[in-house]
């Protein structure tokens, strides 16, 4: 053995298909995960077609191993490959979408296509008398340019459903480079050019690697996504009441100061009985909106309970009165309801709980004292 042979010769065919049943063994494993964890339809699919892959890939470095160059080898190949092209993209797709009935017809027709194409494949043996290579390379000449149609599909078609949009599209740049290099080395050169031969090996892991990054970063995304729902109230999209709550004390515990400011909308009980709940909800998100807006640079704000909104002031600087004050305005001016505001300074020794009920006993006064109006604990 040596370096010739293992960047240009069959042994370098040999470790690039070995290369790739490793990403893709990796990615099967991910996405049974995916499917066994969540049973939705596309990581099923994402799965069927990894095993395509791989069957493709192993299939092939059974060929190279046992040397075997039939025709059947080569179209069980070429068709294997168009599908499992076909429903990889498929599966990607599937990450971030439903798949319709028309989107199924879609992307079967597309492999049936492929069937139609390789009618060629037995058709030509009649029409053509050649030496059995050109013959072969005639066969194989239809589906391999309806490779290129379906790259192009997919890079038109795919991308504006999907996230990652242009990691996906650069590696269907690589297929589509790495699909030219080998036709152009298969039918010029008789697969003969080293640095084709090595562009056509090294380019495919590429391209897998990129779709196995594309999949490992949507497991991340949706792994953020559970967490982030996790922390925050779906109604309103302020964080929830356990995790302000473990703020706070993580802040008290450090003894760090801070204030806690305490909302709650008046009469919203009334509002709700003459304008509906809809309405009132959409007002719930309309003040939780502005508590967001005002408490992104200084802290953060969270949903206490119904309609109590809470925020939790870390930057010492903040002028606490004006800032409650801004909050109770601006809730008056944009929203159709009111709301009555306390709030309370973290002094040594206090807990979390303590200190938070401090701020809602402010709010308390506020209310009995004629609410829409901001009390500071005293
Ligand atoms: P006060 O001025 O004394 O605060 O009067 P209030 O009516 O606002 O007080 P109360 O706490 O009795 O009523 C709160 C109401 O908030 C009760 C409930 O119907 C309503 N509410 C709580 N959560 C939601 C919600 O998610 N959506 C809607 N639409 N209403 C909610
Ligand atoms: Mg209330
Ligand atoms: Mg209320």
């Amino acid at each position: 053995m040596n370096t010739t042979d293992l960047l240009f010769g069959e042994l370098s065919s040999f470790l690039s298909q070995a290369i790739i049943v490793v990403i893709v063994a990796i990615m099967f494993v991910i996405s049974l995960r995916l499917f066994l964890d969540r049973r939705k339809k596309g990581y099923m699919s994402m799965t069927i077609s990894l095993l395509f892959v791989g069957i493709y890939a192993l299939l092939h470095l059974y060929v190279l191993f046992q040397d075997i160059h039939t025709s059947l080898t080569s179209y069980a190949l070429q068709m294997l490959k168009i599908i499992s092209f076909v429903l990889i993209n498929m599966g990607i797709y599937q990450l971030y979408n439903r798949t319709s009935r028309k989107q199924y017809i879609f992307f079967y027709g597309l492999i049936i296509m492929g069937f139609v194409v390789s009618v060629l494949h037995f058709s030509v043996p009649n029409l053509y008398s050649g030496t059995e290579q050109q013959l072969r390379l005639l066969q194989d000449i239809g589906l391999e340019l309806y490779v290129f149609v379906l790259i192009f599909l997919c890079f038109y078609m795919i991308p504006p459903y999907i996230g990652q949009q242009l990691k996906y599209q650069m590696a269907l740049k690589v297929y589509f480079f790495y699909q030219s290099v080998h036709l152009v080395n298969a039918y010029m050169y008789n697969d003969d050019q080293h640095v084709l031969t090595f562009a056509v090996n090294v380019l495919p892991i590429v391209y897998y690697f990129l779709l196995f990054m594309l999949l490992f970063e949507r497991v991340v995304e949706l792994m953020q996504a559970i967490y982030n729902s996790s922390i925050t109230d779906g109604l309103t999209r302020l964080y929830n009441r356990k995790f302000f709550y473990n703020r706070v004390t993580q802040h008290v515990q450090r003894q760090m100061p801070v204030y806690i400011l305490f909302s709650d909308i008046d009469n919203f009980k009334k509002l709700n009985d003459t304008k509906g709940h809809q309405m009132g909800d959409n007002v719930l998100k309309q003040v939780a909106q502005i508590m967001k807006e005002e408490a992104e640079e200084c802290g953060i704000a969270g949903r206490y309970g119904g309609e109590e909104m809470v925020v939790m002031v870390s930057d010492p600087s903040v002028k606490m009165d004006a800032f409650a004050e801004r909050i109770r305005s601006r809730i008056e001016k944009e929203t159709i309801v009111t709301a009555s505001i306390g709030y309370s300074k973290y002094k040594n020794g206090l807990s979390a709980e303590e200190l938070i009920k401090q701020a809602d006993e402010a709010m308390y006064r506020a209310k009995t004292t004629g609410k829409n109006k901001v009390v500071k604990y005293a």
